[in-house]
């Protein structure tokens, strides 16, 4: 599955916005790889836990 490196800015807006986070020990220039509920960064293999998806709740309809 070869999947593009695409996706890293948004350029959609005014202003050169980043949607992937920088490795906090590798610093600017360097993105985690956004995986389901973690982040990671391929250069020194840091990584974290994504804060948890909202849990499933029944939609209660009052
Ligand atoms: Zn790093």
């Amino acid at each position: 599955m070869a999947k593009a490196r695409v996706g890293l800015y948004d350029t959609s807006g005014e202003a050169l916005k980043r949607t992937h986070l920088t490795c906090p020990k590798c610093g600017p220039g360097t993105f985690l790889a956004e995986h389901g509920d973690r982040r990671s960064c391929g250069r020194c293999g840091y990584s974290e836990s994504k804060s948890p998806p909202a849990p499933k709740v029944k939609a209660a309809k009052a």
